[in-house]
This record gives structure tokens, sequence and C-alpha cells, in this order.
């Protein structure tokens, strides 16, 4: 039977009616006016009523950043939203009379891409989203892992430099400040200043007042070695976490998703150099394959309602 997936994001949400194979059948998506919880809550509930007409619906996912709790009922705590203890599921089921599910953004798209996308013929993967952060998802023996308290697969704060840059999670260190869109705007930006290969980038800098994302993958897309620079050292970042997660966890795929993933080969490149040397027991350790997402901007809805409709088909 068809889910209903809802992505909650900073500046959007989106939400679809998704099959069982994973296809869209028709979808929705309406600005974030604001992080109160009432109007987000109001406004799931229309698109919902929405999507639903003349459909017959068994469950509805709803992902969103944030710790959600194991039951995937309460969000402890999201950083977009003032959500704090929200009894989310319990509230919408109240008003929509459906089985629903809240699960973590990050990992509901890491799911979409394990069923239906890169990771559909593995049983162990582990994605990372390199957007404005990192996000991750780990799926192991064909589970999605959550931890025991729900919180798991932050795979963003996982520890990279000891003492190293403060992150937003209040650590230091984490990848997340080395292999995010935003560590590579900076070091984008350190490129300029210095000059040489980062001629380019302060030109292009200079004539916008500003560097942005989309600068930077411009500048990548023509060969600019400065922009290919900064690409190379996040990927080796990344290629580094990938090697501390592979001895933990053992996966025979990474999946990397994001913009900056938009890359395709001059990312994975470096990451999979990077694996390699850092990887524990190198020549004795077998080796996982490196992909690119596939699902891209709807691997938060098709992920969202597939964990649903599984969810709806246990109780
Ligand atoms: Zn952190």
């Amino acid at each position: 039977m068809r889910a209903i997936g809802i992505d909650i994001g900073g500046t959007k949400i989106a939400g679809a009616v998704v099959d069982e194979l994973g296809t869209i059948v028709s979808h929705n998506r309406r600005p974030t006016f604001a992080a109160e919880p009432q109007v987000i809550e109001d406004t799931v509930v229309e698109m919902v009523q929405h999507l639903s007409e003349g459909q017959e619906i068994s469950a509805v996912g709803v992902a969103a950043a944030g710790f959600i709790d194991a039951s995937q009922s309460t969000v402890y705590y999201a950083p977009n939203i003032n959500w704090r203890n929200e009894p989310f599921r319990e509230k919408l089921e109240k008003r929509l009379g459906i089985p629903i599910v809240v699960e973590n953004d990050a990992n509901a798209a890491g799911w979409a891409e394990f069923r239906f996308g890169a990771g559909r013929l593995v049983s162990d993967m582990v994605t990372l989203t390199i957007g404005t952060g990192v996000g991750g998802a780990i799926v192991s023996g064909d589970r999605l892992f959550r931890g025991g308290f729900g919180a798991g697969a932050e795979l963003g704060h996982l520890r990279v430099v000891p003492g190293g840059l403060p992150c937003g999670c209040g650590a230091h260190g984490c990848i997340e400040q080395y292999g995010s869109g935003r560590a590579l705007l900076r070091m984008a930006n350190e490129l300029a200043d210095a000059g040489g290969i980062g001629q380019a980038l302060a030109s292009v800098r200079t004539r916008n007042g500003v560097l942005t994302g989309l600068d930077v993958s411009e500048l990548i897309g023509v060969g600019d070695p400065g922009a290919l620079s900064a690409l190379r050292t996040l990927g080796s970042w990344i290629g580094q976490a990938c090697s501390s997660l592979a001895a933990v966890l053992d996966p025979q795929l990474f999946v990397i998703g994001g913009g900056v993933a938009q890359a395709g080969d001059l990312l994975l490149d470096p990451i999979r150099a990077a694996f390699l040397e850092t990887l524990p027991a190198r020549g004795y350790h077998p080796e996982p394959e490196f992909a690119i997402a596939e699902l891209v901007n709807d691997a938060g809805v098709v992920g969202a309602a597939d964990l649903a409709r599984h969810y709806a088909e246990t109780i």
C-alpha cells in the first residue's frame, strides 16, 4: 500500500505519496514559514490531508533534523524548530487517525538509498550526507541502526581532530568542521586569502562580495586548481572518517550524498585515497565500495514513507 513521506527542512516542508517500489506518485511542498511547533504541525496535517485525498494510505513518516527517541514518537531536540521533548507522533496520530512514525532526516535519506538507491544490493552500508553540515545513517544487517536511545549515527560529530575547530554541538574537532559544505567554503576562502592557486577564488569573491557554495562548485566544474584543492582536502578528511567507521562497522558500501557530492569522482577519488591510506590492517581488511547517492532531493520523503509503511505492517 502507499504511504506518505514528509520531510521538514530548514526552508521548506516537502511531502509525497510513495508506492512500495519507492516511486513518488504525487508530491507537494510548502515553505517553512516559522520554526514555531504549532505552525509546523498544522502545515504537516494540511499536507497529509491534501496528499491523501482519493488515496488509500497506510501510514505517514515524518523526517526532521534532530534527536528522535527509539520508539520514533518524541523529538527530544531539533536544531531548527523549537521542539524540546515534543510528542509529535501522538499529536499527529490524534489529528490524522493514521499510524505515524517520526524519523531523523539523515536516517530517512540513508534508508531510501539502502532500499531504492545506491545501496539496494548490500546489507551493510554507511551514508554520509555532505550538505551545510554532515549527516549520517547506518544500515547494519539490513536494519537501520538507531542506537539504544534513538540518537545514534550522528556521524557528523565523529571527532577527527582532538582539540580541533569548535563545532555547533559544543565539542571540538568534529568531522562536520572539516568535511561539510561550510568547511569547503572556509577552505576556499583561506585559499583566496593566500593567493597562488586561490587567485580565481579571490577574484570571484571580489566581484560578488562573498564566496558561495555555487561559486565554488562552478569553479570545480571548470577545473580551477584552487577550488579542486579545497575539494580534495575535504575528501581526504571524509576518507579518514570513513576508515574509522569501517573499523567499527565494516560496511560493504559508503554512499556519499548532499550538494557537494555532485562533484562525483572528483570527490570520491580523494575520499578513496585517504580511506586506503588510513585503513587499519590495510591489505587484509576487506575494502568497501564508494558511491554517490542516487535519490538526491527525494531521499528524505521516500525513506520516511518506506519506514512508515514497514512500521504500519508490524502493528
Ligand atoms: Zn560536533
